[in-house]
């Protein structure tokens, strides 16, 4: 394979990145060591909507203006009708310079959107894009429960058909963003007597729609990331509803198709490692970095393991460049991804030793005391999006043709 870019992709990645040069101011920038350890990232869920556009704001509609926010979106919905190959080129650049992507948190773009685009009305993706491309309304994803997270298609919460609306009752949990968000997409069981997959529908909901509470949840790293989010007779209108009754489940799998094919992490990965080892090389002898040759050696391996993680990534780019829809091969790339970060984590510890424990506010924390909280929070992207064991499971079945029992 030829990694190298065609002329026309040589120009548009010299054009993106002159963009981000001239255009996004150096402070807001997160990458590598920065971005990974800052507890930040990209779209920095810890900041308020008012913080993040306050600080991010005009670089946000700079890329609006380009239909940057959603670059692979066709051009009559806001994106920039980018190609599988422009996007990845785009993608790259961006992680490359750590340049924030946008004022949306990922799931408006990522997976919200795209589920609208593709099987949405007219009138729905009227409605809903224009404000996910303008980087300014917050998304969250409404499908797991208590009792229904890897099993998904157990979903209690009930939609309930009452005139021009569905009345929902229910609670999910885990909700990314819920406290912020506009807008939710929900999954709800709309015929309880029908066979599990075949009862759910798939809804648009207003976050202020009366009889929603969102209650947080802090995790172990200490950060408010998710929530858990009770309907209370929530009346969602009928029109709200994407795809038809009761079809819900297989709209959702698109959905979910979208979350798993994310292919910006091993750029962030191998930024993470080159960065991790200036820190080791900047601080040697200061007393807080170990000095053992297996930290060295394990620093070697992350890095080794950051090329094939790209590789793997660029199995399911070709792919889609291709027109073929990835499946085992996004659950590759992501079991391979996520399990990655942890062990990434795990060596950023190992460097700091006993000093990785101190957190942010210790005086003697180094690196600001980020790496302990992004080892307790590395684990949780084995979990969101389908655990590491889903996707074995996937990988086993549909890879390697073996029994699903
Ligand atoms: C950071 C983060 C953000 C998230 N954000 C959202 C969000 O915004 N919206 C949302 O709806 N959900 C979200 N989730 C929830 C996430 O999708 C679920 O946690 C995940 O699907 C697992 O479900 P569960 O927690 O119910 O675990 P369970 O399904 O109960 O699994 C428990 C354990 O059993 C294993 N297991 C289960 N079934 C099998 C099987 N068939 N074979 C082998 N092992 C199995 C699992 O791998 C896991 O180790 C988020 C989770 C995390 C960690």
């Amino acid at each position: 394979m030829d990694f190298n870019d065609t002329p026309p992709e040589a120009a548009f990645r010299a054009e993106v990145r002159a963009f981000i040069e001239d255009e996004c101011p150096p402070g807001i920038k997160r990458r590598g060591f920065r971005a990974a350890f800052g507890g930040g990232g990209w779209d920095d869920i810890h900041m308020s909507r008012e913080e993040y556009f306050a600080t991010n704001g005009g670089w946000v509609k700079k890329l609006a203006q380009h239909g940057w926010i959603a670059p692979a979106w066709p051009k009559e919905y806001g994106g920039a009708g980018m190609t599988v190959m422009e996007q990845f080129i785009f993608s790259q650049e961006m992680s490359l310079s750590g340049a924030p992507r946008g004022g949306n948190f990922g799931i408006g773009t990522g997976w919200a959107g795209p589920t609208i685009i593709l099987h949405g009305t007219e009138e729905q993706r009227l409605k809903y894009l224009p404000g996910i491309v303008q980087g300014d309304e917050v998304w969250c994803q409404g499908f797991s429960e208590p009792g229904a997270g890897s099993d998904l298609a157990a979903v209690q919460t009930r939609a309930i058909k009452d005139g021009d609306d569905y009345v929902v009752n229910g609670q999910k949990i885990w909700t990314s963003g819920a406290h912020v968000a506009q807008y939710m997409i929900l999954l709800a069981r709309s015929d309880p007597d029908a066979p599990k997959h075949k009862g759910i529908s798939y809804f648009i909901v207003d976050m202020k729609s009366p009889g929603i509470e969102v209650r947080p949840l802090v995790n172990m790293a200490n950060n408010h990331d998710f929530n858990e989010v009770f309907f209370d007779n929530v009346r969602v209108p009928a029109k709200n509803m994407i795809g038809e009754e009761n079809r819900g489940w297989y709209v959702g799998t698109t959905t979910l198709d979208f979350e798993r094919s994310g292919i910006a992490t091993s750029i962030s990965h191998s930024l993470m490692v080159k960065d991790l080892a200036t820190f080791v090389r900047e601080n040697k002898g200061q007393g807080f970095i170990s000095e053992s040759k297996t930290v060295k050696n394990e620093i070697a391996d992350r890095m080794i393991e950051a090329g094939v993680e790209e590789m793997l990534s660029y199995q399911v780019i070709s792919m889609q460049n291709r027109g073929l829809v990835p499946n085992k091969e996004s659950s590759i790339a992501k079991l391979f991804s996520s399990e990655l970060d942890v062990r990434i984590a795990g060596t950023a510890m190992r460097v700091l030793g006993p000093y990785g424990q101190l957190m942010t506010g210790s005086e003697h924390a180094a690196a600001s005391g980020r790496v302990g909280s992004t080892y307790l929070y590395a684990t949780t992207s084995t979990v969101g999006g389908g655990t590491s064991e889903i996707q074995r499971n996937i990988i086993a079945s549909r890879g390697l043709g073996m029994p699903r029992a």
